[in-house]
Formats: C-alpha cells, sequence, structure tokens
C-alpha cells in the first residue's frame, strides 16, 4: 500500500485530529513573499534598500520606529489582508469535515482564519498579524490590525510613518506593536492564554488522536515538532508528517510516523481525491 493510501486511512478512519502547520504550509498553498512580491507591492523598498524579501526585510535594521512601521505596515497588510485565501486552507477544511479538530500553528499570516476554519479551535502560537496591543503589554486589548495598517500606509512620507500616525496605547501612551513573538513582550496576553488553554482542553479530552504535520521545519521545534513526537511517544498517537525537507525522526517513534517527503499541496489533494 502506498504512503499517501496508508495515511489518508489513518486520517479517514480517526475521530479526532490535531493538525501542526508551518510556513511550509502557507508556502505550498502559495504565498510568496520573495522578489516578485517586493516587486509588485513594495519595489521602492528594493531601490532605496536593496530589499529583496518581503519576510526577510521586516528585520531590516530601520534607523527609527518611523521607518519600521512604515515597511511593517506595507508588508504586513499585504501578506495578512491582500493576498488571495487560498485554496488549499479550505482544501485541508474539508479533508477534516467534521472531525473533531483542533490546529495549532505559527503562522500569523491569517490564512486559517480567513479560510473559515473555527477561530475557537485555534492556537496561534507565533500571534496573529492581524492584531495589534499595547508594547508594554498594560492591559489585554486587542485591535483589529487593518485600519491601523491602512492609516499608516497612507500618511507615510520618504519612507517614514509622521509621529502623529503612530498607533499608541490608549492606557498608557506606549506603542501599540502586532501581536507576535519579537523583541516586544505583547504576545502572551489574553487572546494567547485563552487559546492555549482551549489547547490544553483539547488534549485533555480527547482519548486518542492523530497528529497532522504540514511544513513544520526547525526554525522553531519546540513550537510544534518537538511537541508532536512527544505526545506521539507518549500517547501512542500516529504521527504524519508532510513535508518537503528530508527526514529528521526520533527512532523511539518510528513505528508510529508517516514521513511524506511530498509538496503538500499534491498530497492534500491526493487525499481529498480518494474521499471524494
Ligand atoms: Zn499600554
Amino acid at each position: 500500500m502506498n504512503q499517501i493510501k496508508e495515511a489518508y486511512d489513518i486520517i479517514n478512519e480517526c475521530d479526532s485530529i490535531l493538525i501542526g502547520a508551518g510556513a511550509g504550509l502557507s508556502a505550498a498553498a502559495g504565498l510568496d513573499v520573495g522578489i516578485n512580491a517586493v516587486r509588485n507591492v513594495m519595489p521602492e523598498y528594493e531601490r532605496e534598500y536593496g530589499i529583496t524579501d518581503m519576510y526577510r526585510g521586516s528585520f531590516y535594521p530601520f534607523s527609527s520606529i518611523n521607518e519600521s512601521l512604515a515597511y511593517w505596515s506595507k508588508a504586513f497588510h499585504y501578506w495578512r489582508y491582500e493576498v488571495e485565501v487560498f485554496p488549499l486552507y479550505s482544501n485541508l477544511l474539508e479533508l477534516i469535515g467534521d472531525k473533531n479538530y483542533f490546529v495549532i500553528t505559527t503562522n500569523g499570516d491569517g490564512q486559517f482564519i480567513r479560510s473559515g476554519f473555527d477561530r475557537e479551535r485555534l492556537f496561534l502560537i507565533q500571534g496573529d498579524h492581524g492584531d495589534f496591543a499595547c508594547s508594554r503589554s498594560c492591559c489585554d486589548e486587542t485591535y483589529d490590525a487593518k485600519p491601523i495598517f491602512e492609516s499608516m500606509i497612507s500618511h507615510t512620507v520618504d519612507f517614514r510613518v509622521p509621529d502623529r500616525y503612530i498607533p499608541i496605547c490608549p492606557h498608557c501612551g506606549s506603542i501599540l506593536m502586532m501581536r507576535q513573538r519579537s523583541g516586544v513582550r505583547n504576545l502572551e496576553i489574553r487572546p494567547y492564554l485563552e487559546e492555549k488553554k482551549r489547547y490544553e482542553s483539547f488534549l485533555r479530552n480527547v482519548g486518542d488522536c492523530v497528529l497532522l504535520e504540514l511544513g513544520v521545519g526547525f526554525d522553531t521545534p519546540i513550537l510544534i515538532k518537538y511537541p508532536f513526537w512527544q505526545m506521539s511517544l507518549e500517547n501512542g498517537w500516529k504521527y504524519i508528517s508532510v513535508n518537503l525537507d528530508k527526514a529528521v525522526l526520533p527512532k523511539d517513534i518510528l513505528d508510529k510516523t508517516l514521513y511524506l517527503q511530498r509538496p503538500i499541496d499534491e498530497v492534500i489533494n491526493e487525499w481529498l481525491d480518494l474521499k471524494r
């Protein structure tokens, strides 16, 4: 029996599934933040700063917060709101059907939310680029990023957001920043803690479960990959991983593991063909 079919049967027969998704899933879905995106969306940044990758550009050592915010608002607005909702995500949702599911993802690009996954079943462990929160974490409040980005984009002059258009926390006067894991510690506030609680409750109550890992690499394995290995080992859960990279696996769970070194979109489409 081929691996695709074997993995499909495991997924098809399970009642509960935990999906762990990394950057590889959005890349397979079609998210392009490379040179083509830079040239389409913000070519002035290639000319002025030599930026050729929108994501890496977000780590550029800009000389002021005004300059950083001008870049971030344009780049993050693009990949959180402007890119299409990728069919791969809705295909994944169709695949899991009415199973009891939960998703843990490092992707802050909003694709799970925009494609109709249940918001109550998502743990965005690296944050959501669609949220702003106080950079000093003085409170638990979050703010819809869309109008904030749009205001900054429309008021940017000479690659800088003027002081008066920098978003400010109404409670303490600090700058509002994207709620994500970064130098600013504003990620692990109420929305994050609530998601984490629901995630832990899912794990406590699930009984038997299949672990489906999609495009999770070794940038931050401590967030999804290692916990999945641990859960497979401790609970005897089947672990299915789809990834373009060569397999790196602990030998203790090899008998529970199916590793598909294939493009995720191809694999999910083949699974859907089997289902339909
Ligand atoms: Zn504040």
